[in-house]
């Protein structure tokens, strides 16, 4: 049994994980990062459609190019259950699809260059608090070793474990969306430049169905489901939907991978003595489409950002790392709670009125609202211009009005 003790531990080697270690290792900290798995970057459980504005956030404009799938997303065609289009573009490329498995390769690179220590194989089973320090087991019975760190910064995902062994919540379970998606060859009709989004309760309930392109004939084709298994779902659409069975008729499927997206649900407190939670494991993802990328990733740069400031000040009080909170909030609250609204009220739509509010938002200078105002990661503004059209008002008033009450 070995005992070593660090500044700042992180725990998972997903996007969130690596940034907040980039974070606090360009500050010049001492950080190890344990990831379970053998290397990083071996589940690929994501789509991986990031924003550009994003990604400039993120101070990672200038991805690699084998990591950037296809480069020249500007919008998307959206449709309705009985097959109605909308589609809402930009006048330049808005986000790119990347390949997520080298993305995370990608960030672990950065890691590395700023001496993060990246341990993989490495599953932390246990926490404690043991006077000023968090005492962390890693390995498995009988062969671990234990480690103690002044900070942990908690990333394990979705189905957080660890949060709990601290007294921190973790993301309620009954908000999860079960997610499925192939990557899927020999596909017909697949415009480059848009993601195609299908709203239908049939498919996908609680959620929708997304086709993303890589290239002119392979796609990315995923839903989230409430019920699972959510892949029963994507393999009916894929057989019966009557727009999308024409153009995957002859297609094959590459890949497999599922997974499990928060929504909805992002923790009420982040922070404890010597702790930090972020990503997935916070609920940072946003509600109306499962994107975590973006939004975990501004969360985790600010909690590398705050456990180097009280590593500097040797204070890991839990009120001087309720910072991060704040930050984060103040940063991405609002709209994270304006898209739970409107995804829940989405939800809540019989299909008969997903298709009035289609041909309320089909109106030609609502689209353009929606062109100029959309965007990928900040949907309030959008929200507040499309509530100020007094068109929408008797529907909103209609669905709106249920939707509170059945709350
Ligand atoms: C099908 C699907 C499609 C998606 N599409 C998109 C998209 O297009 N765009 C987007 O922005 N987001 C998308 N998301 C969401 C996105 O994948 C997540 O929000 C993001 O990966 C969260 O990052 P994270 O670092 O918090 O968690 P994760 O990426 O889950 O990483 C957590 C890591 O921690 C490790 N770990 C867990 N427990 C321990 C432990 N005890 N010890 C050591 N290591 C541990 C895990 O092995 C894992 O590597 C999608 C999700 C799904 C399921």
């Amino acid at each position: 049994m070995s005992f070593i003790e660090h500044d700042i531990v992180v725990v998972g080697g997903g996007p969130a994980g690596l940034l907040s270690a980039i974070a606090a290792a360009e500050l010049g900290k001492k950080v190890v990062l344990f990831e379970s798995r053998s290397k990083i970057g071996e589940y690929e459980h994501c789509a991986g459609l990031l924003s550009y504005e994003g990604l400039k956030k993120l101070g990672l404009s200038k991805l690699p190019p084998d990591v950037v799938q296809n480069g020249s997303i500007v919008g998307s065609h959206i449709h309705s259950p009985s097959g109605k289009t909308i589609t809402v573009s930009k006048k330049k490329e808005t986000a790119c699809v990347v390949d997520r498995s080298l993305f995370n390769i990608y960030l672990s690179g950065l890691a590395k260059k700023e001496g993060v220590d990246i341990q993989t194989s490495s599953k932390i089973n246990s926490l404690r608090r043991k006077e000023k320090l968090i005492e962390l087991k890693l390995g498995k019975k009988q062969s671990y070793s234990t480690n103690s760190s002044k900070i942990v910064i908690l990333a394990e995902g979705r189905f957080p474990r660890l949060n709990q062994q601290l007294g921190l919540p973790f993301p309620r379970r009954d908000r999860v969306v079960f997610a499925s998606q192939y990557i899927m060859s020999n596909v017909k009709d697949i415009d480059i430049n848009f993601v195609e989004l299908y709203q239908t309760n049939k498919y996908a309930p609680g959620f929708f169905v997304w086709i993303i392109p890589i290239n002119e004939t392979t796609v990315k084709i995923g839903l989230g489901s409430k019920h699972a298994p959510s892949s029963k779902y994507l393999d009916l659409f894929i057989k019966n939907h009557s727009q999308a069975k024409i153009k995957l008729k002859d297609a094959v499927v590459e890949k497999r991978m599922s997974g499990a997206i928060p929504i909805g649900s992002f923790i009420s407190k982040t922070y404890g003595r010597n702790t930090l939670v972020v990503g997935d494991a916070a609920g940072q993802t946003k509600p109306t489409t499962g994107g975590g990328v973006i939004l975990g990733g501004i969360a985790a740069q600010i909690s590398g950002k705050v456990a180097s400031e009280a590593i500097d000040e040797n204070n890991q009080s839990a009120r001087f790392l309720s910072r991060y909170e704040k930050l984060w909030k103040k940063e991405m609250r609002r709209n994270l709670t304006i898209m739970k609204h409107v995804r829940f009220y989405l939800n809540s739509l019989s299909t008969d009125n997903v298709e009035r509010l289609f041909s309320l938002v089909g109106e030609p200078k609502t689209k353009e609202l929606i062109s100029e105002f959309g965007d990928v990661d900040n949907q309030k503004t959008i929200v507040y211009r499309l509530l100020l059209k007094y068109r929408f008002w008797p529907f909103l008033a209609k669905t709106g009005l249920k939707y509170l009450f059945s709350k």
